[in-house]
């Protein structure tokens, strides 16, 4: 897993000095797919959840572009995870990892609860490395071991159960 979040890395970078040209400032999605598990991931949570497509929506207002890959997880690594990967003159990106060890159902709450961070940091202009990221959510967030820096917020816990609500009324 270790090697497959580098190899991300690699390739989040190259996308971002893609990017850092002329089309820089394009309309393309915000939220956009790292590898082939995490598009089918986007499509089937833009197509389930009106949670998810309203985060995707508020992110492409935003200048952060965020990455979803889904892959199997590291040994006592949380099931889904945020992190900062760079920044150009215009956009800051952040890449998001969803366990692929989950139920289908739970990737898609993981995802809306990410997703939920992701526009938390994309209302705190000053994050821009995953130092900065980690200070948002010890000051927005509350103390939980058990989570990824040790800290979650309210706003994603909630957002998270708001994706779970819809999937069960969608599978009624
Ligand atoms: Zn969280």
């Amino acid at each position: 897993m270790r090697n497959n979040v580098a190899v991300l890395s690699v390739v989040v970078t190259m996308a971002m000095a893609v990017g850092a040209g002329a089309t820089e400032l394009t309309r393309d999605p915000h939220v956009r797919p790292a590898n082939q598990q995490g598009a089918a991931l986007m499509a089937e949570g833009q197509e389930k959840s009106q949670t998810v497509r309203d985060l995707a929506t508020k992110l492409d207002q935003s200048d952060l572009v965020v990455y979803v890959v889904t892959a199997s997880r590291a040994p006592n690594a949380p099931d889904s995870a945020i992190r900062f990967v760079g920044r150009s003159k215009a956009q800051r990106f952040v890449l998001v990892q969803i366990s692929n060890e989950t139920r289908p159902d739970q990737r898609i709450e993981l995802l809306a609860h990410e997703l939920q961070h992701a526009v938390e940091a994309a209302r705190s202009t000053w994050v821009n490395d995953n130092h900065t990221l980690g200070m948002l959510f010890a000051h927005i967030g509350w103390k939980d071991p058990s989570k990824q820096g040790g800290y979650e917020t309210t706003a994603a816990s909630l957002i998270g159960r708001q994706a779970r609500r819809e999937l069960v009324a969608n599978g009624r």
